[in-house]
């Protein structure tokens, strides 16, 4: 916790690879300033790796999806979302990926979607579809031909 280890240790002492620590550096895990060999500050570490526990639990942030073809969380096309109910508290959100337009899905509970899906536009779909939902044919559609 209060000391620092290089690279090769902090990998002995979690059991991953050295690889893993370079990776995780990359993309953002803070080390010594200046220190030849790169150190990383045990209470920096642990920081890391609680953060990382906590990120892999809730994979996607606020207002985004997995996508499975870019393998990474995307934001809705169009900043448009559907939500379909499973039950009166939660169902599936349904979105496109804005890179490559491959379906996504999130599941929410109906509570949560304003703080999931922060300043997208939201389509709720009713569970039963209904009838009134359908757009009647306009009135006197014959006559309107005939002229
Ligand atoms: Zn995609």
């Amino acid at each position: 916790m209060h000391r620092s280890y290089s690279v090769e240790e902090a990998a002995l002492k979690l059991g991953v690879h050295k690889n893993s620590i370079r990776g995780w550096i990359k993309s953002g895990l803070p080390t010594v300033d200046n220190s030849r060999p790169t150190l990383i500050l045990g209470a920096e570490l642990k920081a890391w790796l609680d953060k990382r526990r906590k990120a892999a639990k809730r994979p996607c942030s606020p207002g985004t999806f997995y996508c499975f073809k870019c393998r990474t969380p995307k934001a809705p096309a169009l900043g448009m979302v559907e939500y379909k109910p499973m039950n009166d508290t939660s169902g599936n959100l349904i979105a496109f990926c804005t890179e490559c337009g491959t379906m996504m899905h999130r599941r929410a509970r109906k509570e949560a979607i304003e703080a999931n899906m922060p300043s997208l536009a939201i389509k709720i779909t009713e569970a039963k579809p209904s009838i009134i939902e359908r757009t009647p044919p306009p009135l006197n559609c014959d006559k309107m031909m005939d002229t």
